[in-house]
């Protein structure tokens, strides 16, 4: 059973501002069906469409056309359940990684989960074991501003899995990290996979392209879905 799919879908940004120069949708037709446990990866240029893919599985933007399933319900039909639910079912991760900077890293995965309506005594626990599980320390007491951009993204992928979702959407996750860094993050992420948690991650880094232990490679160009394939990578990160 998939447990993302898109059906048709077509987004287009207001007109003056948001449609292509020639007037093309950023998305335009798209239909994907990633599996569970899957690790797919979306490659395309800057401008191809993935950060809008991943916004309109979560719902921060709405399709012009289609439908996006999350665990087999639409996310856009608007019912009192649907944001929790999301919540519940997908972490996500970004290039610019959305911290509090002034926060301590438990700090900053305390406040997600208790956002997210996670029972107090709850709380604490979850948020240590997730810092553990990305190989931080749970007690530093140093803000995350004053971390290297690697250990800020491990804060961020600690906070997006603290609620066990089946599902993590990385956007551009190694964007601001240098190729050593970029190893370790998609290192953490195999571990995450292996774990049983499907992926979605969203580059234009070839380096991620040759490294990343892909299970299925969705290409984006202009919008358009051109390349959908299932691979069988084992992970290499040398
Ligand atoms: P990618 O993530 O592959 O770089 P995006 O999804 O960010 O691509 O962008 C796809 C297209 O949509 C681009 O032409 C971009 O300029 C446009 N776009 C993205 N976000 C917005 C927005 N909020 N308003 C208007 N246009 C946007
Ligand atoms: P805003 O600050 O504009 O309200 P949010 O960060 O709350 O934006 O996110 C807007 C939408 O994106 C919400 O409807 C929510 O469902 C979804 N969303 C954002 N981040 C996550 C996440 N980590 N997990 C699940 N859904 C998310």
């Amino acid at each position: 059973a998939s447990i993302i799919e898109l059906s048709r879908v077509t987004k287009t940004y207001g007109q003056t501002d948001g449609s292509r120069p020639n007037g093309l949708p950023a998305l335009s037709d798209v239909s994907l069906r990633i599996g569970k446990g899957e690790f797919a990866l979306l490659m395309g240029p800057s401008g191809a469409g993935k950060s809008t893919l991943l916004k309109l599985i979560l719902a921060m933007e709405q399709p012009d056309r289609g439908t996006i399933r999350v665990a087999g319900r639409d996310v856009h039909r608007l019912t009192k359940g649907s944001i929790p639910y999301l919540r519940r079912n997908l972490g996500a991760v970004f290039q610019d990684f959305k911290l509090l900077p002034e926060a301590t890293p438990l700090e900053n995965v305390r406040l997600t989960l208790q956002v997210l309506g996670l029972r107090g005594r709850d709380v604490l626990s979850r948020a240590k074991e997730s810092l553990e599980r990305v190989g931080l320390d749970p007690n530093s007491r140093k803000p995350v501003r004053c971390l290297s951009g690697g250990e800020q993204q491990r804060v961020a992928l600690a906070r997006a899995l603290a609620n066990r979702p089946p599902v993590l959407l990385a956007d551009e996750p190694t964007g601001n990290l240098d190729p050593a860094l970029t190893l370790d993050i998609l290192r953490q992420l195999e571990l995450i996979r292996a774990a049983g948690t499907t992926i979605l991650l969203a580059t234009h880094d070839p380096l991620v392209f040759r490294h990343a232990p892909a299970s299925r490679i969705l290409h984006l160009e202009m919008g358009r879905l051109i390349e959908d394939r299932v691979v069988d990578r084992a992970p290499n990160f040398t």
